[in-house]
């Protein structure tokens, strides 16, 4: 049971894209839709018109960076942000939001911070999301090695940053997509929902 309220009970219909140049997209739309949102995959400018919310997924972040050079995206995301629309980023998503790339939320994230040769692993992640710690999936994931003082840290792991919030930006370190808990994307969603009202 779930304690937000679903999109019809409250009647909106929120319409949200998923950064699809590389990586996870489909994994996040099949999330998002599960939980009542529409989707659209993003791939250039204007695909980005009349969205109310954007997820970043996980993937590759050097190649997510030239797809965003190559499409002319980053202007366009920067602006899609500055109007209040919230963004979520995941894993190289999170990289693709920090200060050293399209600079949308004040962190510094360190690529591979788990090391190399850590691939992947599973560990329980307390984000204060009613329901308990999340069984989060991390695949050769950043953290978070600076943050400025309007970031709010969500949750660490042996007390690195692994995911955080600034304003309507949430991002996460870890593959909330994959797995079959969703309590990290209605929390996404619920705050595009806040961002729609609040813009009504
Ligand atoms: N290691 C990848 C990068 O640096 C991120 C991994 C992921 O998204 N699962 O871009």
């Amino acid at each position: 049971m779930s304690a937000l309220p679903s999109p019809a009970a409250t009647g909106e219909q929120i319409t949200v894209g998923v950064l699809a140049l590389q990586g996870d997209f489909e994994a996040h739309r099949a999330v998002l839709e599960g939980l009542g949102a529409a989707v659209r995959e993003v791939r250039v400018p204007a695909d980005l018109d009349s969205l109310d919310g954007l997820v970043i997924p996980g993937g590759e972040s050097t190649t997510m960076t030239l797809g965003v050079e190559r499409e002319k995206l980053g202007e366009p995301l920067r602006e899609f942000h500055r109007a209040g629309k919230p963004i979520f980023g995941t894993c190289a998503g999170l990289i693709m939001l920090d200060r050293e790339h399209l600079g949308i939320i004040d962190i510094r994230a360190e690529r591979n911070a788990f090391g190399r040769q850590v691939r992947s692993f599973e560990t329980d992640v307390e984000m204060g999301l009613p329901g308990g710690p999340i069984e989060a999936l991390f695949i050769r994931a950043p953290w978070i090695a600076e943050y400025g003082p309007s970031v709010e840290v969500l949750a660490q792991v042996d007390g690195n940053p692994v995911a955080a919030r600034e304003g309507t930006v949430l991002v996460v370190a870890f593959h909330p997509e994959l797995g079959d808990d969703q309590r990290v994307h209605a929390l996404f969603l619920q705050a595009v929902r806040d961002a729609r009202l609040a813009a009504a």
